[in-house]
């Protein structure tokens, strides 16, 4: 709400360059509005894959204005840039999603206090965007948010096995759709996992592993940015 008030009195710097007092469209100067609509998703998988993980597709390296833009939305307030980040989530979408086939949604879940420190449910947002997007290029699309995070141990001293089974032990199924996949059809058709970021693939891992055990069968994942791959990883929700 502040940041959207500060947008309108004072002209924000360009999210994803910095650049200050040039025009803006959706939050962005023309130069990293060109460079985002030219990305072209690619299929992406950290290496070695965790077991689990979906097919994975990425708009962009997590670089240049998209990373700025990806910063700017998460941690600096700007909410109105889920606008353009949820089309090119959208776009990415798309690349698994068969056309004429309805298609759901799910987001990765936050923590309540990454939602408290980023004023709100950032790939909530995120997602609604790009359903709209979808929607408007003829897609049947849907949202669903069946996971909630708690919070998990520092991992720093786990191995990997053991930091695998507290990622996906922090993953609640809300209990109000235990068994409602499994008799409905409103939300069928292909279920796709969006996320922000991937980095090991490990977040994605565990949340298409539990949707599994909850017979919701995941056709792939779908984020923004991928990471290159580093060899240490962070214990957050943010691999
Ligand atoms: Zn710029």
């Amino acid at each position: 709400m502040l940041a959207d008030l500060a947008d309108l009195v004072l002209p924000a710097p360009c999210a994803g360059c910095g650049t200050e007092r040039v025009p803006l469209r959706y939050g962005m100067c023309g130069g990293c509005v060109t460079l985002l609509e030219a990305l072209q998703p690619f299929r992406t998988a950290p290496d070695p894959p965790p077991p689990g993980l979906p097919r994975c597709v990425a708009v962009g390296a997590y670089q240049g204005p998209l990373r700025g833009a990806l910063l700017a939305y998460k941690e600096r307030g700007r909410h109105r840039l889920a606008r353009p980040l949820g089309m090119l989530l959208a776009t990415a979408v798309a690349a698994l999603a068969p056309r004429g086939r309805p298609v759901t949604l799910i987001t990765v879940p936050s923590t309540a206090a990454a939602m408290r420190e980023r004023g709100g449910d950032h790939m909530a947002r995120l997602a609604g965007q790009a359903v709209r997007r979808l929607r408007g290029a003829g897609w049947d699309a849907g949202v669903i948010r069946p996971l909630r995070a708690l919070p998990r141990p520092d991992s720093a001293s786990l191995s990997v096995a053991e930091r695998r089974a507290a990622a996906e032990s922090s993953l609640r199924i809300r209990s109000a759709l235990i068994g409602f996949p499994r008799r409905a059809t409103p939300f069928g058709g292909t279920l796709v996992v969006v996320d922000d970021i991937v980095t090991t693939g490990a977040t994605l891992a565990a949340v298409t592993r539990r949707l599994r055990e909850a017979d919701m069968q995941v056709k792939g994942a779908a984020v923004l940015a991928a990471t290159q791959l580093r060899r240490t990883t962070r214990g957050s929700f943010g691999g």
